[in-house]
């Protein structure tokens, strides 16, 4: 299940991003709205999809590989009863099929039930998972999810739930947004560092969790607020409400600035934003630091739309009747998936045709700006570049709504290891060489931060500076924290 050994030491979990829900309603199946809050976070995750409920007696589970359309059947959810549920969208990692890492995660124990869904990547799941096998815990998988799992199951033998997630809490290092249920108690805990989102919700006959508000929205709710970093809000069974825990404060977050750039949906509201105005303001950002001049501005569809129209937006204010015109130039086959997790570079290269084509009329003899939000091993903007220039275009410039990527993600990000990044040690000009166009330029990181809102304290710019909010073996960290001692562990391999 592992990404591979190329993404580096502190390998130790899983590096999925996922997509979270939890459902408490007053006299309604949770099985339907867990159903439809999967469906709209569906892009967070494409491997597994799964729900667990639980009826007051018992748990129910479905658990299966695929999209949420394909993973259950009306059978399917109407054999998951109870009014409390949690379920969980699990993202593709390269090569790695397997079930055994598919949730939510299930145990049975001695103080009742427990289901896990979770977003995010541990650091130390390792050393926990030793110590846990030490005491006899049995492991199936790999994940770190059961290594929460099993922590919670021990600490809940001598402690009530919020004692035993703050036990857990206490030991667990790296990033986690999780909705759980024990019995048919449904929760939902934010690390203290709030890496990834988690968000609160009411529905007429209740309460949702949900990694992105976007799910609240298709559930016909309403959006409270984020979960805040360090945080447990507690669901009542019944759905008359909620309780809020705040079990660990630490002075700065360590938001994730890419799911404001790629992974959120841009009608998702995280941490107070909207991610879609997050994007514009991105965009017109990149105008300021490194606007060109050209007769169209084209976005990469659709992770570039936002932020080519802030971009365009920004030129017009500026420049008047001279500012480069919008222009979609690019048209996307929306039937085919993500190229991203493409095994091999020659499928990548094929798949980015078979994805993007151009509009010839748009781009011929034109001058071009192209934009997308970011560059990972450079397959699609070089594959881009060169589509524009068979089509005729007469300069092409590529400008990215995000610094470069320099350094993998383990915080839960699948995005590639350092071999395969292609600003991983070169300059923005070496990039530009193989990458083809006339001129190429990133966003700076300031950029990012001043546009976001937020210092560079508060937020994880680990994958753009090299540099953690988290302890992780054989990376360096920007700021002062501390990995906790796990007792009669070694470090991790
Ligand atoms: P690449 O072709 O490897 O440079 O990937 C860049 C393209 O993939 C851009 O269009 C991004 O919108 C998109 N992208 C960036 N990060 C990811 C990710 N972690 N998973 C899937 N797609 C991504």
């Amino acid at each position: 299940m592992h990404e591979g050994s190329a993404a580096g030491p502190a390998d130790d979990g899983m590096r999925d991003k996922c997509g979270v829900v939890g459902v408490a309603l007053e006299e309604r199946g949770a099985a339907r709205p867990c159903y439809y809050g999967l469906y709209a976070l569906q892009h967070r995750g494409q491997e597994s999809a799964g729900i667990v409920t639980h009826d007051g007696f018992q748990q129910h589970d479905h658990v299966k590989m695929g999209l949420v359309g394909e993973a259950f059947t009306e059978d399917d959810l109407d054999g998951l009863q109870g009014e409390n549920g949690v379920g969980h969208v699990r993202y593709p990692t390269a090569g790695s099929v397997d079930k055994a890492c598919a949730q939510p995660f299930t145990v049975s124990f001695r103080s009742g039930s427990l289901a896990l869904s979770h977003n995010g990547n541990l650091v130390n799941a390792g050393e926990i998972r030793e110590e846990l096998a030490g005491e006899g815990h049995a492991f199936t998988s790999d994940g770190d999810t059961e290594v929460i799992a099993h922590d919670l199951a021990r600490n809940l033998l001598d402690a009530d739930l919020v004692r035993a997630v703050k036990r857990t809490m206490d030991r667990i290092h790296g990033s986690y947004a999780l909705t759980v249920m024990h019995d048919e108690t449904v929760i939902g805990i934010r690390d203290p560092q709030g890496n990834r989102p988690l968000c609160l919700g009411k529905v007429d006959d209740g309460y949702v969790l949900a990694s992105e508000s976007a799910a609240i929205d298709t559930l016909g709710g309403e959006l409270i607020r984020d979960v805040k970093p360090g945080e447990l809000v507690l669901l009542e069974p019944d759905g008359s409400g909620y309780e809020s825990y705040q079990l660990i404060e630490q002075e700065n977050t360590a938001h994730c600035f890419f799911e404001h750039v790629y992974f959120a949906r841009p009608d998702s509201v995280i941490d107070d934003e909207l991610v879609y105005d997050t994007r514009r303001g991105l965009g017109a950002r990149l105008w300021e630091e490194s606007g060109v001049e050209s007769d169209v501005v084209m976005p990469v569809p659709d992770s570039g739309r936002a932020f080519a129209t802030g971009y365009a937006e920004a030129a017009t204010e500026e420049l008047g009747d001279d500012a480069p015109e919008f222009a979609e130039g690019l048209m996307k086959n929306r039937y085919v998936g993500r190229t991203f997790i493409m095994p091999t570079q020659d499928q990548r290269e094929q798949a980015v045709r078979l994805k993007l084509n151009p509009i010839r009329s748009t781009v011929e003899g034109k001058t071009v700006t192209l934009i997308d939000d970011s560059i990972v091993r450079g397959t699609t903007s070089t594959q881009l570049v060169s589509l524009l220039e068979d089509a005729g275009a007469a300069e092409v410039h590529l400008r990215i709504g995000a610094p470069e990527i320099v350094a993998p993600c383990y915080m839960g990000i699948d995005m590639a290891s350092r071999e395969e990044l292609i600003a991983a040690g070169q300059d923005t000009d070496d990039i530009r060489e193989v990458v083809g166009g006339d001129s190429l330029s990133y966003l700076s990181v300031d950029g990012v931060a001043e546009v976001l809102g937020e210092s560079r304290a508060d937020l994880c710019l680990g994958c753009v500076t090299g540099e953690y909010p988290y302890e992780i073996d054989g990376e360096t960290t920007d700021r002062d924290v501390s990995r906790p001692e796990i007792e009669g562990a070694v470090a991790d391999d």
